[in-house]
């Protein structure tokens, strides 16, 4: 993947937050590492926001006094969190999960679970999945949820199981918490068995400790062969997704030569602390909201199309 600087130049989005109201959180959080980049000129922020409340447009005076209460609210939050834009709500899921069709970014094979690096849909949708558990920080689980940023989670045992506690709480508040093996190892180079056991003892053990067995798995590093598929499927695994773009704290990395988000992609990213990328999670999750935004995209919750 080439690795490109900076932001996507899109334009559209939410009603910039004033400048002004950034300064404080910002410099509660931007401990280290590069600054965000710079936020467009301010644009007027409109009275009553985009929000999940058009679909039933409500127009007694009560309703429309609810709506621009909610809107401060959101305003309030991004501002707190240092966003350079409201990000853009996102529609609502599925009734069901849609069936999955052929597509770009679909790779379909007979009895096993497909491999997903664009979901299929013309929605200004993405969605940011987060990968190995590592840093379990609560600012960014509560920033994700004050924001109501819908987050896919592939968690590997062997970095998760000091603290299930963390991954619970995500769970908790919507979260999906899905499996990313038991030891984060390279399943190319292994026999069936071994991926198996890899794979299989992650869904008992994240069954076990968040209450719920995955439906989705991540291969680590994107590295898979027809055994991994055939042995994820084997114990109860029914899709694959992998990504499109990376995301650190300072920037996205794109795998085609566009250099922009598509409807349905996946985003990865990592659960990382400062020692081991310019920033903290709330940078990175800051980063990825306002790229995603001012590309005309909202955050949308994969488990709900997958
Ligand atoms: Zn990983």
């Amino acid at each position: 993947m080439a690795a490109v600087a900076g932001c996507g130049g899109g334009s559209a989005g939410g009603g910039a937050v004033p400048s002004t109201a950034r300064a404080g959180a910002s410099a509660a959080t931007d401990r280290s590492g590069p600054r965000p980049p710079a936020a467009p000129a301010a644009l007027a922020v409109p009275a009553v926001l985009p929000g999940p409340a058009r679909a039933e447009e409500e127009t007694s005076g009560e309703a429309v006094a609810r709506r621009a209460e909610a809107a401060r609210a959101a305003l309030e939050t991004a501002r707190r969190w240092g966003l350079a834009r409201l990000p853009l709500p996102a529609p609502q899921p599925p009734a069901g999960r849609p069936e999955l069709r052929a597509a770009q970014g679909v790779k379909l094979a007979d009895g096993l679970p497909p491999v997903v690096y664009r979901v299929p849909t013309e929605q200004p949708i993405v969605f940011l999945t987060v990968d190995d558990g590592a840093e379990k920080d609560p600012e960014f689980s509560r920033m994700a949820a004050e924001l109501g940023i819908p987050l896919s989670t592939f968690v590997a045992d062997y970095l998760a199981r000091s603290d299930y506690g963390y991954f619970r709480g995500l769970a908790g508040q919507g979260d999906a918490v899905n499996n990313h093996t038991i030891n984060h190892r390279n399943l190319k180079v292994l026999d069936y068995a071994t991926q198996r056991d890899e794979i299989c003892r992650q869904q008992d053990q994240l069954e076990g400790q968040i209450g719920s067995r995955p439906r989705l798995f991540r291969p680590p590093y994107g590295e898979y062969n027809e055994d991994t598929l055939r042995a994820a499927g084997s114990c109860g695994i029914e899709a694959v997704p992998l990504w499109n773009e990376e995301a650190f704290p300072d920037r996205m990395e794109y795998r085609y030569e566009d250099q922009r988000l598509h409807p349905g992609d996946i985003i990865l990213t990592h659960f990382r602390g400062t020692d081991l990328w310019p920033g903290t999670m709330p940078d990175l999750l800051r980063k990825v909201v306002d790229e995603v935004t001012a590309q005309g995209f909202a955050l949308a919750r994969l488990d709900d199309y997958l």
